[in-house]
């Protein structure tokens, strides 16, 4: 491994602090949210299972990615996965559209046993789920593994995060190529499946105007192989090189602006793409001055359930954010210390 990236992924390793004990039985979240199926607005069913996580975490893991924090060193055992599933299944009556994150992979067999998998899907078509959506990097995304004796219309979401080699290696530190992706999206479609790419804006490192045109490029080079596009503007998440950069005031999350500007530039690319900010309009989330955030953060949520067009605020910061990214090409990336952002004037 060259020196470079060895530091990173030892850095990466050093920020991450050992998960708080967690119960076994009992899954990490549960919640619903709204979506769009078939073209109809409806509400939708999420649940978070507790598992030992993504191996790509244990190995070395994402700079921004906090995921870890919610998962169980060692692994949960099947029974325990299982008695987790039952409260989850017990509160997903009526809805037709489902989520089932892992803090990891679904597809990644060590993760959740094959036959443990097969079991939700059985459930779910049972319950009357039309469609589940899970996640997986695509290094699992195989035929043998979504092969279930019946599942509703799966969707897999893949966390693409960056189109540029550069990027993903050096400010993500994800390893997937690009041949790796197309193979995973081939597979999903070939099961009669759908793909959901993730992609970020404004991995640590980059300061504003790299990050929009990273995101622009990336959405552009996903398009032709997946079915649509969710934005995620990089947030804080708890010990991670995200956070430690945030708190030394070397890099910040994106600002809304900077979320608007990348879905219009991106709105003929032939897919659907949209974004709901996590932690939107604080400090840790995407956000901008505070007076315009709830506004843009509304007119998002729009766009992502009907397709409307994004309304822009009347705000003073957004020539603040535009001089910003003007001046990303003499400004190097990493180094937008709040007290920079605080006196820019021009
Ligand atoms: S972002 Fe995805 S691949 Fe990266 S560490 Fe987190 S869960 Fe794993
Ligand atoms: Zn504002």
């Amino acid at each position: 491994m060259p020196k470079a990236s060895k530091q990173l992924s030892e850095f990466v390793q050093r920020v991450k602090k050992e998960p708080f004990e967690h119960a076994l039985d009992e899954p990490v979240a549960m919640w619903t949210e709204t979506e769009i199926l078939n073209g109809e607005k409806v509400k939708a069913a999420v649940a978070i299972i507790r598992t030992r996580g993504c191996y790509w975490s244990i190995k070395e893991g994402c700079t921004m990615c906090g995921y870890f924090n919610d998962t169980v060193p060692g692994g949960v055992e099947t029974e325990f996965l299982e008695q987790q599933w039952i409260e989850i299944i017990n509160h997903f009556s009526d809805y037709k559209y489902v989520k089932i994150y892992t803090s990891g992979s679904f597809l990644d067999p060590t993760e959740i046993p094959k036959d443990f998998a097969n079991m939700i899907m059985t459930d779910l078509v049972n319950y009357g789920v039309e469609r589940v959506l899970i996640e997986s990097l695509p290094e699992f995304v195989h035929e043998r593994h979504m092969q279930y004796d019946k599942s509703p219309k799966i969707e897999v979401a893949i966390g693409l995060e960056s189109a540029t080699p550069i990027v993903l290696d050096k400010c993500v530190n994800k390893r997937l190529t690009e041949k790796g992706f197309k193979r995973a999206c081939k597979a999903v479609h070939e099961i009669g499946g759908t793909v959901k790419a993730y992609i970020l804006l404004k991995p640590p490192y980059l300061n504003e105007g790299h990050g929009i045109e990273d995101t622009i490029y990336s959405a552009k080079f996903a398009a032709p192989y997946v079915d649509k596009i969710s934005i995620n503007p990089v947030n804080i998440q708890k010990n991670t090189v995200g956070e430690r950069m945030w708190r030394n005031r070397e890099w910040r999350p994106p600002w809304l602006w900077s979320v608007i500007e990348v879905i219009e530039k991106c709105e003929k690319i032939g897919t659907r793409i949209y974004s709901d900010p996590t932690g939107g309009g604080t400090q840790r989330g995407a956000h901008n001055c505070g007076k315009c955030d709830s506004k843009i953060l509304e007119s998002l949520k729009d766009n992502r359930i009907t397709g409307a067009k994004i309304k822009k605020p009347n705000c003073e910061c957004r020539k603040l954010w535009k001089n910003l990214v003007e001046q990303a090409k003499y400004r190097r990336d990493g180094s937008e210390p709040e007290g920079y952002r605080r006196g820019f004037v021009g």
